[in-house]
Parts: structure tokens; sequence; C-alpha cells
């Protein structure tokens, strides 16, 4: 019977490397699932248009917003046109194929990025529809929007000045 310490020398050295191997795929597996919950945690900043009101949330509040967003959407994408709103059910059951080329052409249609200038939520203070992707400042803590009303780029704080274009 041929144990692993009588294995010969190459051998031995063989199955040291595979485990070597499967113990660093493990590492990575660890190390990127972290991140990925990290990033998750990323804070977004928003803004109301109407009421000024801001907040920041992480990414995962973000995502649930808008995933109720999505429901109110189709169902009114429904009332016009059963057929896409169903596509949209499927686009949001596997996302994943909407990032396949081939498939994307399939289903041909895309759900709203909320908080952008078309798409804005509904502020959590005033209701009014007109919760937008802003900045916070890093220096002050400011929240403001990233573009004026003619949707010119803006990349200094109104508060403190601190610019965030010669800054990155
Ligand atoms: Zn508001
Ligand atoms: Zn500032």
């Amino acid at each position: 019977m041929a144990g692993f310490f009588t294995l010969q020398e190459g051998a031995r050295k063989k199955i040291i490397l595979i485990v070597a191997l499967f113990l660093l795929a493990a590492v990575i597996a660890i190390v990127t699932r972290r991140s990925g919950s990290s990033a998750a945690n990323t804070e977004m900043a928003l803004k109301c248009r109407a009421c000024k009101h801001a907040e920041t949330m992480t990414q995962e509040q973000f995502e649930e917003m808008s995933k109720r967003q999505n429901e109110m959407y189709i169902e009114q994408v429904a009332r016009q046109n059963p057929q896409r709103a169903e596509k949209l059910r499927q686009l949001i059951k596997n996302p994943d194929r909407a990032m396949d080329p081939m498939s994307r052409r399939e289903i041909n249609v895309s759900l709203p990025s909320w908080g952008t200038r078309d798409w804005p939520l509904p502020c959590p203070k005033c209701g009014k529809n007109a919760f937008f992707n802003a900045i916070q400042c890093p220096d002050c803590g400011e929240i403001f929007f990233g573009e004026d009303e003619h949707g010119r780029p803006v990349r200094i704080c109104p508060k403190c000045k601190y610019n965030l274009k010669s800054n990155k």
C-alpha cells in the first residue's frame, strides 16, 4: 500500500502543490467575497431637489429602494404593454442574462437607473419625485448635486469649496 509518506519525492511534491493551490483558491474566494460585501456597504449620497433633504445610504439600501421603484414601474408598464412588463420581470429574475449581449438583444428592455436625471426617486421626507444621486464632500460632509440645473457637472463643494477634480 502506497501511503503519502511512501510516495516518490516527485509525487509527494505534486500533492503538496495541489493542496496549496486549493488553499489559495479558498483564500481568494473568501477575500473576494469579503470585499464584495464591503462594496455593498459603500455609502451613497442622495438629495431632494424640492425640499433639499439630503441623506446617505448604503449601496444595499439604495438597491432596496430601486427594487421597490422597479416593481411600481413594471406595474405601470403592464397597464399599457403587458408583454414588455413580462420581459422586465424576467430581467429582474435573471439579471445575468442582461449582461450577455446575445440575450440582451433578445430581451431588449432595460430598467431605469434610479436617482439619475430622468428617473428621480420619491423623497423620503416630502414625498415628491425629486430625490437624486448626489455627491458628499469628502472634506466637510456637505451633500450637493453633481450637476447644475443646466446639466453641467459640479465638482466644487458649494460649502467649503473643496475641489473634487484636483483632489482625485
Ligand atoms: Zn423632498
Ligand atoms: Zn465641502
